[in-house]
């Protein structure tokens, strides 16, 4: 019965959906919002993902992972995508899909790189470039269990970037939640008179906002495997437990 049940719920993650595209934002240059409507969507928790796959007219076919930006009640699915240049399918996404258009997906995918509402532990999210999509579902989904039972444990986010063009949702992390801390990190060019010169992920960076040992924070990494692995490295130099450091990789470059 119960082994049913199971098998019932993954069918119907893996079932390939039809989504219609009826809303869209641009939230940088070479990154957009995707508004999406999936009939029988089944639900899903902030930091999951999607499979997207693309099938051309000859029948060739792909697929993608694309993590998961709106937070859960939505009635619309949001997915931001990022323009990787020399791409195949980033750039068809990120700008030529119009409204009307029709995708293919299935999931949600994924079960440990997830806030569930019921967690009260400190978080400290951690993002390099479009890693911030599923974080900021996190942010999404906190804040609408924040306005529905008042104040809950405290997040902050660390979210580094090639430059001041390429933050993501700038008007909604400059107007942050209660009890959120937003720190931007800036790679190749920071804002004028930005004290921290632009550079790499430093161990200072993520000593200046991670949380003490003893606090038994959660703490989220996701961007480019190479941001993720020197951001986890540091985290466990700087005494946090392995445990407590959930990662998800996004590509295969460094940030
Ligand atoms: C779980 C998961 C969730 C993801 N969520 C998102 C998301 O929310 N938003 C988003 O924009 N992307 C996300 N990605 C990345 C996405 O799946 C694709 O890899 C990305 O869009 C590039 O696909 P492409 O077909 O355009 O490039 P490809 O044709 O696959 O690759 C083209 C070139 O770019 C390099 N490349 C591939 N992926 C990346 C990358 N991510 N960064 C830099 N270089 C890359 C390849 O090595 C290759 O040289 C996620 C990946 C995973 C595994």
């Amino acid at each position: 019965m119960a082994r049913a049940a199971v098998s019932g719920r993954l069918g119907e993650r893996l079932r390939w959906r039809v989504a219609t595209l009826v809303g869209q934002r641009e939230e940088t240059p070479t990154t957009r919002t995707l508004v999406l409507d999936v009939p029988g969507w089944p639900g899903h928790l902030a930091g999951q993902h999607v499979d997207v796959r693309l099938t051309a007219e000859d029948g060739y076919s792909t697929q993608r992972s694309y993590s998961i930006a709106s937070a859960p009640d939505g009635a619309l699915l949001e997915l931001t995508v990022q323009q990787v240049s020399d791409g195949e399918v980033s750039p068809y996404l990120a700008h030529d899909l119009i409204a009307g258009d029709l995708l293919e997906l299935r999931g949600p995918v994924g079960g440990w790189f997830v806030w569930r509402p019921e967690q009260t532990e400190p978080v400290l999210l951690v993002a390099g470039g479009s890693g911030i999509v599923p974080l900021m579902a996190m942010i999404r989904a906190r804040r609408q269990l924040q306005m529905q039972l008042g104040p809950l444990a405290p997040f902050r986010l660390l979210y580094s970037v090639r430059s001041p063009g390429d933050r993501m949702y700038l008007a909604e992390l400059q107007a942050p939640d209660p009890g959120l801390d937003v720190h931007f990190l800036y790679t190749r060019q920071a804002p004028q008179g930005w004290a921290r010169p632009p550079g790499r992920l430093t161990e200072a960076d993520l000593a200046a906002v991670a949380w003490p040992p003893s606090a038994q924070a959660t703490t989220y990494v996701c961007g480019p495997t190479g941001f993720v692995e020197h951001a986890a490295d540091l985290l466990v130099g700087l005494g946090q437990a392995p445990d407590r450091i959930r990662t998800e990789r996004f590509g295969p470059t460094g940030g």
